[in-house]
């Protein structure tokens, strides 16, 4: 927690020598609590002075870094518990599991499976980010074989063993692909941060309570584990998503050092559906790496949705480049439809166009990322917007009729949208997965 001026002169020589550039030892304080200067401005300052500050200026929450190149991810470094206060900044890290207790073909048709998992939604990428090798053999060469097909599969790699042995073996298997360790209790910690900081990887501790969390965090600290990541054995999943609060809460709002770390959980276990809810409810609460065990398109898809939406940041819609976009191979007897550059309405604009399979052209006329309607009560989008929009983009030199097409919401400004753009309107349907049908059965050029 950032200090005070006051608690910062309290810490200051108080000679008022002026070398710093400021008359007091006040004065520096003040401008150094309001992040105007540096401490190492003053020449003076005592070693205790040093520490405190680098201390209270330290983040609430460490940020974590597994894996390396592509496949590096980052969890942690979260400032808020709610996203409305700021926005949250490291998307969850999504991981699906390779037991080592597979057979050869069974593991090398799961990891192609894993490698070949692609998602996209409103033109973003949704990856699956990492493979979690689980020691379900309970030995130490079968491990390292499965961390070594893990590694080819280009996600980041979570080596999931209590076994030091079978960490040390998987550590070696994966050379510097910089693995997060996880598996570490009370029981085994000597040897575990042994073993993850000989290969400078990060941590994961696990405890069932917030104190046994705390306790194991410091004591891997003091071992030399210098990345910690924090794993909360609840008894179900109630206890989980309160006690994941509660770690959240204490971290950012009281301050814990000890607990100022991402959160591990697993939702690897049941039905891929009861997987895909528990696991979006982690994502939303408050998990920086979430594991699922199904490999189901269907069962990953909701989470990784649902983290896309709660990662962004709330304060900006996420907008699409407002410019003619084509759809299929369209020319000059082609329909011209527009729409706005919310990114939600025109990728679904732009999904449905696609499947009429009738090349078009959409406008994207910019309302700052608001939707139709929205953008319409807002006056983002009125008639001077659509005909500068239509100019700007040179529809006229793209096509040789003058009709447009505009969404059935916005009816009402039709008049004056001809007016100013000397164009045909034609009211489209207000729903957009009607748009197949009406550029099927109702368009004509
Ligand atoms: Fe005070 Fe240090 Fe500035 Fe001197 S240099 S006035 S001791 S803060």
């Amino acid at each position: 927690m950032a200090l005070s001026g006051l608690e910062i002169f309290k810490l200051l020589p108080k000679t008022n020598c002026k070398e710093c550039g400021h008359p007091t030892c006040l004065a520096f304080a003040m401008a150094l609590a309001q992040k105007k200067v540096s401490l190492d401005a003053c020449p003076h300052a005592s070693d205790e002075a040093k520490a405190r500050l680098a201390a209270a200026a330290a983040p609430p929450m460490q940020t974590v870094t597994f894996g390396t190149g592509d496949a590096a991810r980052q969890a942690g470094g979260e400032t808020v518990l709610f996203r409305h206060e700021e926005k949250f900044h490291r998307p969850t890290v999504v991981a699906v599991t390779l037991p080592d207790s597979l057979d050869d073909a069974a593991m090398k048709a799961r990891c192609e499976t894993i490698a070949g998992l692609q998602f996209e939604r409103i033109g973003q990428p949704m990856p699956i980010d990492a493979v979690a090798v689980t020691n379900e053999s309970g030995g130490a060469a079968r491990f390292a074989a499965a961390a070594r097909a893990a590694r080819g599969t280009g996600k980041a790699v979570i080596l999931v063993t209590e076994s030091a042995e079978a960490a040390a073996a998987a550590l070696a298997a994966v050379g510097d692909a910089r693995p997060l360790l996880c598996g570490t209790t009370a029981d085994n910690a000597d040897a575990m941060a042994s073993a993850a900081s000989a290969a400078k990887c990060p941590v994961v501790a696990r405890a069932a309570d917030p104190e046994g969390l705390a306790d194991l965090a410091e004591t891997l600290k003091k071992a030399g584990c210098a990345e910690i990541v924090l794993h909360l054995d609840a008894a179900d999943p109630w206890s989980e998503m309160a006690g994941l609060a509660r770690l959240r809460q204490l971290a950012l709002k009281q301050n814990v050092r000890a607990l100022g770390h991402p959160v591990l959980a697993f939702a690897a276990d049941g039905d891929p559906a009861d997987q895909a809810v528990r696991a979006a409810a982690l994502v939303c609460k408050y998990a920086g790496i979430v594991v699922l065990g199904t490999l189901e398109p269907w069962a990953l898809l909701p989470v990784l949705t649902t983290r896309q939406n709660i990662y962004t940041d709330p304060q900006k819609p996420v907008q699409v480049e407002p410019t003619l976009h084509a759809v299929g191979d369209p020319g000059e007897t082609s329909p011209v439809l527009f729409t706005t550059n919310f990114s939600l309405t025109y990728y679904t604009v732009e999904g449905d166009v696609e499947a009429s399979r009738v090349p078009a052209w959409i406008l994207c006329v910019d309302t700052e990322g608001t939707s139709v309607l929205t953008a319409y009560s807002g006056d983002k989008l009125n008639e001077k917007v659509v005909a500068k929009a239509l100019q700007d983009a040179g529809v006229e030199s793209k096509v040789k009729h003058r009709k447009l097409i505009i969404p059935g919401y916005v009816a009402v400004m039709s008049g004056k949208l001809e007016e100013a753009t000397g164009w045909e309107v034609l009211v489209g349907p207000r729903e957009s997965n009607q748009i197949p049908r009406y550029l099927k059965e109702v368009w004509t050029a």
